[in-house]
C-alpha cells in the first residue's frame, strides 16, 4: 500500500490511471471481501465508467482533487442508484433515488465511489457485529471485532480494498474501528459537513467524516466535503479549509494536555502506548504539555445514551413500512429494538424531564469542561477505545458494549473535532489509536498535530 498523496500524484503525472487503479482494488475485493465482509454491495460498473471519465479528464488536466481515488461509503449515507440499507432488513431493498451533499462533493472533486460499507445496524454499535448482513472481521487482527459503528469502512482501509472511505461519528463511530484498525480517522466539529443524505442515528451528534491509512488521506477527503452548503443552513462557513497543507506542515508551537479522567479508566498497555506518543511529540516539536481536568467526563455516557435514544426514536418514526421497507420495530436486531423502546419511553412526557433534560444539562456541563480546558491547551491527547478489542462471538452485555465509547462521546457532546493516528504506524497490530481532541473548527491544528506524529514514525507509508 501506497500514501495517499503519492498514490495521488502518481495518477496526476500519469503513472497510474484511475481505470488501474480501480481495477487493482476491485481484484482484491473480488479476492477478500467475502472474508472481511467489509463491503455489502460493489458497483463495478459505474465506477469503471466513472474511472473512464476521470482518466480524460487527467489527460486534459482538468480533474479534481481526489481524481482517480477509489472510495467507499457507509451505507448510511445516499448515492444516486447505490443501495444505503443502513445494514439492516428494514432497508435491505433501499436504493438511494439522490446523492447525499458530501458524494455530490466527492463526484465534483472525481473520486471513483466503488461501493457502500459494511455496518452496525442503524449505526448502533462499537463492534461491527450487528449488521444484517453479518459481522466485519478485522483485517489487522484476525478473530477480533474491527470495532464500530463504521466497521467496513474502516476494514476495507485496513484490508486495502480502497483508497478511501466516509464513515459516521455519533459517539466514536469512526475513531473507534479506526484505533481497533490501526488506521487513521476523523470526526469534524459538529456542523462542519453537510449531513443532507445521512440517514441519521442522532442528528445533534452525528458528523460524517474520512477514514484513510494516513493523515494526509483524511485531510483531502475533509478539505473536499466540509463547507457551507447552499441547501442546509446548518453548515457552518469556515473559509479556511487547506487541511492538507496543515497535514504536512511542522505544526506551530503548541501545547499538548493530558487528561487523567480519561486515562485512569483505560487499559495500562494501551494508555502507556498513549503517554510515549505525549513524549514524543512534546520533545520532537518542544511542545508544553500539562494537566486538564475535565470534571464530568466521566458522566458521558449517561448524557450520551439517553440523547440518542430520544433523537433515534424520533428518527425511525419514517420507518413504519407503508411507503417502502420494513416496519423497523419487526425487522430491527436487539440492540436498534431496544433504543426504540427506551428512546419512545424517555419521550413520554412524564418522564422527559427526568432523563432527557437532564442529560441536556449535563451535555452542558460537558461542554463548558471543555471551553474551560482548550483556555490551557491547544490539543487533548488521550486514548480511543479503553480496552483492547474483543474476540468475535464472544458476547458483551450492552453496558460493557456502550463502555467502549467512554473516551469518543466527550467530543460528540461537546461539538469539538477529534482525529485518531495509530500510536505505532498504520496496518500495525501493536498501534492504538491516539486520540487528538482540538477545540471547536481547530481542524488546522489538529491535522498539523496528527500530520507531525505520523512523521515521527520510522514505518511510516510513503
Ligand atoms: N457506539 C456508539 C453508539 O452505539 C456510537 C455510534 C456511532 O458513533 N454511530 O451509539
Amino acid at each position: 500500500v501506497i500514501a495517499v498523496k503519492e498514490k495521488s500524484r502518481q495518477l496526476r503525472d500519469g503513472e497510474l490511471e484511475a481505470e488501474e487503479n480501480l481495477e487493482t482494488f476491485l481484484e482484491r475485493i473480488k479476492l477478500d471481501n467475502e472474508r472481511v465482509n467489509a463491503f455489502i454491495d460493489v458497483y463495478p460498473g459505474i465506477a469503471r465508467e466513472a474511472a473512464k471519465e476521470v482518466d480524460k479528464k487527467l489527460e486534459e488536466g482538468t480533474a479534481g482533487r481526489l481524481a482517480g481515488l477509489v472510495i467507499g461509503v457507509k451505507s448510511n449515507i445516499c448515492v444516486n442508484g447505490y443501495s444505503a440499507t443502513c445494514s439492516s432488513k428494514t432497508l435491505e431493498n433501499f436504493i438511494s433515488p439522490y446523492d447525499a451533499e458530501v458524494i455530490r462533493r466527492i463526484r465534483k472533486e472525481d473520486g471513483i465511489l466503488v461501493g457502500m460499507t459494511n455496518m452496525d445496524e442503524f449505526a448502533c454499535g462499537s463492534s461491527g457485529e450487528t449488521g444484517y448482513f453479518g459481522r466485519v472481521l478485522n483485517p489487522i487482527r484476525p478473530n477480533y471485532i474491527c470495532g464500530g459503528s463504521s466497521a467496513g469502512s474502516a476494514a476495507a482501509i485496513a484490508a486495502g480494498l480502497c483508497d478511501l472511505a466516509l464513515g459516521s461519528d455519533t459517539g466514536g463511530s469512526i475513531r473507534n474501528p479506526a484505533s481497533h484498525c490501526s488506521i487513521v480517522g476523523v470526526k469534524p466539529t459538529y456542523g462542519l459537513v453537510p449531513r443532507e443524505g445521512l440517514i441519521d442515528l442522532a442528528m445533534s451528534l452525528e458528523q460524517i467524516g474520512p477514514l484513510s491509512a494516513d493523515t494526509y488521506g483524511t485531510a483531502l477527503l475533509m478539505e473536499s466535503i466540509a463547507g457551507p452548503s447552499e441547501r442546509e443552513c446548518t453548515v457552518i462557513d469556515k473559509p479556511n479549509l487547506n487541511y492538507t497543507k496543515y497535514s504536512e506542515s511542522e505544526p506551530d508551537r503548541f501545547t499538548l494536555a493530558t487528561c487523567k479522567q480519561l486515562d485512569q479508566i483505560t487499559d495500562r498497555n494501551i494508555e502507556r502506548k498513549v503517554s510515549s506518543a505525549v513524549d514524543r511529540l512534546a520533545s520532537a516539536y518542544n511542545a508544553d504539555v500539562v494537566e486538564v481536568s475535565l470534571p464530568n467526563v466521566e458522566n458521558a455516557l449517561s448524557a450520551y445514551y439517553p440523547i440518542v435514544f430520544v433523537e433515534f426514536f424520533s428518527a425511525t418514526r419514517k420507518f413504519d413500512g407503508r411507503r417502502y421497507g420494513h416496519k423497523i420495530e419487526d425487522a430491527c436486531g436487539p440492540e436498534v429494538g431496544r433504543r426504540i423502546y427506551l428512546g419512545g419511553h424517555i419521550s413520554q412526557k412524564e418522564v422527559r424531564g427526568k432523563y432527557y433534560e437532564s442529560a441536556l444539562k449535563l451535555r452542558g456541563v460537558i461542554s463548558e469542561a471543555y471551553e474551560a480546558a482548550f483556555k490551557k491547551c491547544d490539543a487533548i491527547i488521550s486514548p480511543t477505545v479503553p480496552k483492547p478489542p474483543h474476540k468475535i462471538g464472544d458476547s458483551l452485555d450492552p453496558l460493557e458494549m456502550y463502555a467502549y465509547d467512554m473516551l469518543t462521546i466527550p467530543a460528540n457532546l461537546a461539538g469539538i473535532c477529534a482525529g485518531v493516528v495509530p500510536s505505532n504506524g498504520s496496518y500495525n497490530p501493536d498501534s492504538v489509536g491516539i486520540q487528538i481532541q482540538c477545540n471547536r473548527l481547530q481542524e488546522s491544528k489538529m491535522f498539523s498535530i496528527m500530520g507531525g506524529y505520523e512523521r515521527l514514525l520510522d514505518n511510516r507509508l510513503c
